[in-house]
C-alpha cells in the first residue's frame, strides 16, 4: 500500500529493513537500540552521526548549533517566544495556515506578537507578495512556515527580513531541498515527516540567539543548555535519533543528496498538479499555482459524494490515507521524501481514469 499519510509518514524501506536487521541487537552493541544507554559509545556515535549527517546535506556552518528535542513542534512554538523574545519584546508573525495560526496563539500566550501577514480570508491559499508584509524592523523575530502541511502552500524561497532573525517552521518540508542556513536564525522541524519517527523535533539555531536564553528559564525550555550539553541534558529519544541517523544516511548514499532529492521530489508534485491541470472543472486545487507544495498536494472534487467514492476507489488501488484535512476538504496527497516515484505514477493514473469516468 502507498502511505499518503501528512504524518507520522512512510520511511524508506531500506530504513525499515535496517531497522529489522538490527533490532535485537545494534552492531557493536551487543544489545538492542531500546536498551543501551544514551551515554554509552555507541549511542554517543549514533547522535554524533546524526548531526553530521544533517550538517553534511544542509552545510550547517559551525556558527550554529543542532539541538535534538522532544515535545514535537508544538513544543517549539512555546520556546521560541520564550527563549528569542525575552523581557517582552515583540515578535512577527506571517500566517499563511493552521499552523502559523497555530505558532501564533502559542506565542501569545506568552509575550506580545503581530500578525505581519496572514490570508485567512481566502481559507489560506496564497502567500505574500514582498509588498504585503507588515514587518516591525523591532521584532524579536519573524516566524513563518515555510510549508503549510493542511492547506499545501509552500514558500519557494525565504522571506526577507532585513535584520530580523528568521524563524522557520519546516515541519513538513525539512530535507526535501538543499537550504542557505545562514538566511535563518532558527529553523526546526519534527521528525516524523521527512527525517524519522514521531519522538524528535530538530532545531538548528545561530548560537549567537542562545544568549537570549534567560537563566530562570525551565531547564528543559532552555535552549542554551540542551546546546551546552549535546542534546543529552536529559535521557533524549534515543530510538528516534537512531533512526534519524538512518534516514540520512539514506539521503546521502541512497539519494545522492538533497539536489537530487529536489528533483525528485519536483518531478512528483508535478505530476499529480498535471493531472489537477488537465480536470481543471473536475479537480480544484486549494492552493493558488504560484505556491503549490511539493510536499501536500490539496484538492477538492465536485461533490461529497465523489470525494467519498474517489477514497473508496482508492483504497482498492492500494492508495491509502488520501483524505484531506476537515478545514479543507478534499483530497490531501502527501508525497514526502519516502514516498516512490511509483506510488505517484499509480496514484496519477487512477486520477486520471477517475476524472474520465466521472467527470
Ligand atoms: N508544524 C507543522 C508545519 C506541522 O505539519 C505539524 C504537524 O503536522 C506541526 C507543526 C506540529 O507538530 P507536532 O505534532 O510534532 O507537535
Amino acid at each position: 500500500t502507498f502511505n499518503f499519510s501528512a504524518g507520522p509518514a512512510a520511511l524508506p524501506v531500506p530504513v525499515l529493513e535496517k531497522i529489522r536487521d538490527e533490532m535485537l541487537v545494534l552492531p557493536g552493541a551487543g544489545a538492542s537500540i531500546l536498551e543501551i544507554s544514551h551515554r554509552s559509545k555507541p549511542f554517543e556515535a549514533i547522535i554524533a552521526a546524526a548531526e553530521a549527517n544533517l550538517r553534511s546535506l544542509l552545510s550547517i556552518p559551525d556558527e550554529y548549533a543542532v539541538l535534538f528535542l522532544q515535545g514535537g513542534s508544538r513544543l517549539q512554538f512555546s520556546m521560541i517566544p520564550m527563549n528569542l523574545a525575552p523581557g517582552g519584546a515583540s515578535a512577527d508573525y506571517l500566517i499563511t495556515g493552521t499552523w502559523g495560526k497555530s505558532a501564533l496563539d502559542e506565542a501569545k500566550k506568552i509575550g506580545p506578537a503581530r500578525v505581519a501577514y496572514s490570508s485567512a480570508e481566502s481559507n489560506f491559499d496564497r502567500l505574500p507578495t514582498p509588498d504585503q508584509l507588515d514587518l516591525d524592523p523591532n521584532a524579536a523575530y519573524l516566524h513563518y512556515t515555510c510549508n503549510e502541511t493542511i492547506q499545501g502552500v509552500q514558500f519557494a524561497t525565504e522571506p526577507k527580513t532585513g535584520d530580523v532573525p528568521l524563524v522557520c517552521d519546516a515541519s513538513s518540508d525539512f530535507l526535501h531541498r538543499p537550504l542557505t542556513i545562514g538566511h535563518y536564525g532558527l529553523l526546526y522541524a519534527c521528525a516524523q515527516k521527512n527525517a524519522g519517527p514521531a519522538g524528535v523535533t530538530v532545531v538548528i539555531i545561530d548560537k549567537k540567539l542562545l544568549e537570549r536564553s534567560a537563566d530562570n528559564l525551565p531547564g528543559y525550555l532552555n535552549y542554551k543548555i540542551h546546546a551546552d550539553n549535546d542534546s543529552l541534558w536529559n535521557t533524549p529519544p534515543t530510538f528516534a535519533i537512531y533512526v534519524l541517523k538512518l534516514v540520512t544516511d539514506w539521503l546521502k548514499d541512497d539519494i545522492g543528496g538533497l539536489d537530487k532529492m529536489y528533483q525528485q521530489n519536483k518531478t512528483k508534485a508535478e505530476m499529480l498538479y498535471e493531472v489537477l491541470d488537465a480536470y481543471p472543472a473536475f479537480y480544484q486545487g486549494h492552493a493558488q499555482p504560484a505556491c503549490r507544495s511539493l510536499m501536500n498536494v490539496t484538492f477538492r472534487l465536485p461533490s461529497d459524494d465523489l470525494t467519498a467514492k474517489f477514497l473508496a476507489e482508492a483504497k482498492e488501488h492500494n492508495l491509502a490515507d488520501l483524505k484531506g484535512h476537515r478545514s479543507v476538504g478534499g483530497i490531501r496527497a502527501s508525497i514526502y521524501n519516502a514516498m516512490p516515484v511509483e506510488g505517484v505514477v499509480t496514484l496519477r493514473n487512477f486520477m486520471d481514469k477517475f476524472a474520465n469516468a466521472n467527470a
